[in-house]
């Protein structure tokens, strides 16, 4: 490790993925007494006025960063994006159509899952252009009786993001918009009007693995299948406070940490979400920028959905590889192998990557190409 001695080196995973450092350090002196309760959070009953506060702090403060409206609920549930693939149509489908599209693996993967519950139908999808753009909304097949309409905001294996979210009324669709935003929560802020569900993992943006947040507007509650888990029956955990099974108690807790740590971020005039989202936006264009005036490197996904958290990007002479991988993490620079499915590499730059993480990367990258070019 080429890093001075005390500082970490820059970790670039898609998930679980680096958290900022105060937040980790916050979690590690509170690890065996909170707030002089004589307990650590792990150990503490979810049902006792401890928990309760750290828990009721968390919703707020999500709601407040988020700028949630007061008729959406703010569930904290277990079981992931993936499990939300199946959790959604239970709630949401009434075992009859919904609609989905297609920008990647994300997005292909909840339509295939849903598939168990309902009439899951792709309404578009961008497999035929390798999944380097998003489909046009002017042309989605959008179902008349559609319970719901999915899509994947930020498509973390491809690298692809929806800019703005789609206008489902003005398409002359009356079905809620679902989204999976599970690797761009928090970095930028939510078009709540275009919204009715909201989902997303905590461990990509948030805090760690095990948390599951649900953003659900109050009217798509109690509408859920038969065949349902009451553990994840959205209007059960709605009614119990998220507290109808035990819910990830530490997962809460340090997200609520991220949480505050969002709150007090600031650029110029701006705070929390919209401090980061500019912060995201110039950590992205300074790396795509060099990428593309490079001709050693390429990204190939079309510029106006291209995602601000992952960037794939590939060598042109793949040979190069290892070699690649290999001096990054000798410079401290972890985890950019890309996804087995696409291949090449990945850098993801969530909120916690700083801008100086992604300087450090380029300049790695331009002293690779001199030395192999
Ligand atoms: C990581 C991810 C998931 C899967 O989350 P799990 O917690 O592994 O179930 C789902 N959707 C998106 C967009 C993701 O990035």
């Amino acid at each position: 490790m080429t890093q001075p001695a005390g500082i970490r080196p820059y970790n670039f995973s898609a998930g679980p993925a680096a958290m900022p450092e105060a937040v980790l350090q916050r979690a590690a002196a509170d690890m065996l007494d909170w707030n002089g309760s004589g307990m650590g959070v792990m150990e503490m009953s979810h049902r006792g006025k401890e928990f309760g506060a750290i828990a009721t702090q968390a919703e707020a403060d999500l709601r407040h960063l988020l700028a949630v409206p007061a008729n959406f609920h703010i569930l904290f549930m277990q079981g992931g994006g993936l499990a939300e693939n199946a959790i959604v149509p239970m709630n949401l489908s009434r075992g009859a159509v919904a609609d989905f599209v297609v920008s990647g693996s994300w997005s292909a993967k909840s339509q295939k899952e849903a598939l168990r519950y309902c009439d899951a139908r792709v309404i578009a999808s961008n497999a035929a252009d390798h999944f380097t753009r998003l489909p046009d909304a002017a042309g989605w097949k959008l179902s008349a009786d559609a319970a719901y309409v999915h899509i994947c905001s930020n498509e973390t294996i491809h690298g692809l993001e929806y800019h703005t979210l789609p206008d489902l009324a003005a398409l002359g669709s009356k079905a809620p918009l679902v989204i999976d935003f599970s690797s761009h929560v928090a970095s930028r802020s939510v078009d709540w009007q275009r919204v009715g569900l909201a989902f997303g993992g905590a461990q990509k943006n948030l805090g760690p693995a095990g948390l599951t947040i649900v953003i659900v507007r109050d009217d798509l509650l109690g509408h859920a299948l038969e065949i349902c888990p009451s553990a994840f029956n959205y209007k059960t955990v709605a009614d119990n406070q998220s507290m109808f099974n035990t819910p990830p108690t530490w997962g809460i807790y340090v997200a609520g940490l991220t949480f505050q740590w969002l709150r007090q971020q600031r650029e110029g005039d701006l705070t929390g979400v919209a401090a980061m989202e500019h912060r995201n936006i110039a950590k992205a264009d300074f790396l795509y920028g060099y990428i593309d005036a490079s001709d050693f490197y390429e990204n190939r996904i079309s510029t106006e959905c291209r995602s601000r958290m992952n960037v794939p990007f590939f060598l042109k002479d793949e040979s190069r590889n290892d070699a690649f991988l290999a001096g990054a993490r000798a410079a401290g620079l972890l985890q950019l192998k890309g996804h087995k499915s696409v291949g090449g590499m990945r850098a993801s730059i969530y909120n916690a990557m700083p801008m100086a993480g992604v300087q450090a990367l380029v300049s790695y990258m331009r002293e690779f190409e001199k030395s192999h070019a």
